[in-house]
């Protein structure tokens, strides 16, 4: 049987001068950006902040230089993500090519691919979606149907649809999960592969969905007899299953995970302010307690993935964990609120307020939804 391994993280000396200069960078870029903004940042799409933090070096910082990264250690890109998501920067436009897809890139793809791309994602002007979900195939994701078939000049003629694909409608790139062999319904992650597709490519079309809030973040991605030459296959053909695991433990690990809400959190304490009553002190200090030791979890596996490990077990408890930490907040402030702390219509609480407790159901859909997470920790720990 497996168990956790969650062995501390030591942060190099240079980290508090790393983190000072961020935070300068930051005050200065989101002076006056309102609050319920900074909420669920890392989905807020603008495309001139993320520039700006590319030619700082803030994209891409653990990629090699020779394809336009900066060489810096996992740990510092740690922090960095920690600074941006707490302030509650916008940075939804790259945050799909830093996390997974360059990396993907890093791992899997020719040198033409990465020289291709690369540099324009580490600047903040190449952005990338995650073509997975399809409209019967969420949670059993390898049951995709979306075709490649080879043509016998070596071309491929690709057809089908994806779902719930955040940023399609304003990246450049899709990296989609397709079925390359047959489909056997008892070896469903056999034959399927991954394609790296230009979204301007005749026969793709983008359809965004708008959500509750009339926000439209994610799309439909159609696939209509797309033909694409063999060079934009993404690693080896039959290897999209492996490939695609090993993107999901980049995609689930990450701070985001857990901080989601914490605006609303320091929201919260600018309203109660230094004399709250005790009921409130100690829901305060409870919050406090659960972030910081999330906070030490997600490091540790900032830590592991930095050694090369791939630690999907710790990162799915991790994203579980997380995800029920950033969807219990707002009904707490609004418990809190209801108690004492006078929400007013149109102050910045109320509005963060409002907007999270009807997003954050959502938070623990995306990137795999709470059962399937419990599902693989079960088969991590050797329990199914
Ligand atoms: C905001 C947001 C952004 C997203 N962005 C992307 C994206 O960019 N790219 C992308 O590819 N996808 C994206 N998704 C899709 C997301 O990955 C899927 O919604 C998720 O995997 C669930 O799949 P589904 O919606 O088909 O639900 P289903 O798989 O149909 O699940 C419905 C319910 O049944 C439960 N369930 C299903 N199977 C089991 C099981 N075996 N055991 C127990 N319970 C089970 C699920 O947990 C869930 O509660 C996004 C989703 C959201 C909400």
């Amino acid at each position: 049987m497996q168990t956790f391994s969650f062995e501390p993280v030591d942060l190099p000396p240079g980290i508090p001068a790393f983190r000072r200069e961020i935070r300068e960078f930051l005050d200065r870029e989101l002076s006056g950006y309102p609050a319920e903004k900074r909420a669920n940042c890392w989905t807020s799409f603008d495309a001139g902040f993320s520039r700006k933090l590319g030619q700082r070096g803030w994209i891409g910082m653990v990629w090699p230089k020779k394809y336009g990264g900066h060489e810096r250690s996992s740990i510092e890109r740690y922090v960095l993500l920690e600074e941006l998501l707490a302030a509650g920067a916008p940075v939804g436009a790259h945050w799909i090519a830093d996390r997974q897809s360059g990396p993907a890139l890093l791992k899997y793809g020719t040198e033409e691919q990465r020289q291709q791309y690369l540099p324009g994602m580490a600047r903040g002007e190449i952005f990338c979606c995650i073509g997975m979900s399809e409209p019967n195939s969420g949670s059993d994701l390898a049951s995709v149907r979306t075709r490649a078939e080879r043509l016998p000049d070596g071309r491929w003629k690709i057809n089908g649809q994806k779902i719930w694909t955040s940023q399609a409608h304003r990246s450049q790139l899709v990296i989609a999960l397709v079925r390359t062999g047959g489909y056997d319904e008892k070896a469903k992650h056999v034959g399927l592969s991954q394609f790296l597709l230009e979204l301007d490519t005749p026969g793709i079309t983008v359809r965004p969905i708008t959500d509750l809030v009339g926000d439209s973040h994610f799309n439909e991605v159609f696939f209509q007899d797309v033909v694409v030459g063999p060079e934009r296959m993404l690693g080896a053909e039959g290897d999209g299953w492996k490939q695609v695991t090993s993107e999901l433990s980049l995609e689930r690990s990450g701070p985001e995970r857990y901080m989601s809400s914490l605006v609303l959190y320091l929201e919260l304490l600018r309203a109660v302010g230094p004399e709250p009553s005790e009921p409130v002190r100690q829901a305060i200090g409870r919050v406090a307690a659960e972030l910081w030791t999330l906070r030490q979890m997600s490091l540790s596996v900032a830590g592991q993935l930095a050694r090369g490990q791939d630690p999907a077990l710790e990162a799915a408890t991790v994203k579980d964990l997380g995800n029920s930490f950033e969807q219990a907040l707002p009904p707490l402030v609004q418990a809190i609120a209801d108690s004492g702390v006078r929400l007013e219509d149109d102050t910045a609480l109320a509005r963060t307020l409002g907007l999270l407790l009807q997003v954050s159901p959502s938070f623990s859909l995306r990137g795999g939804t709470r059962e399937i997470l419990r599902g693989i920790i079960a088969r991590g720990l050797g329990l199914r």
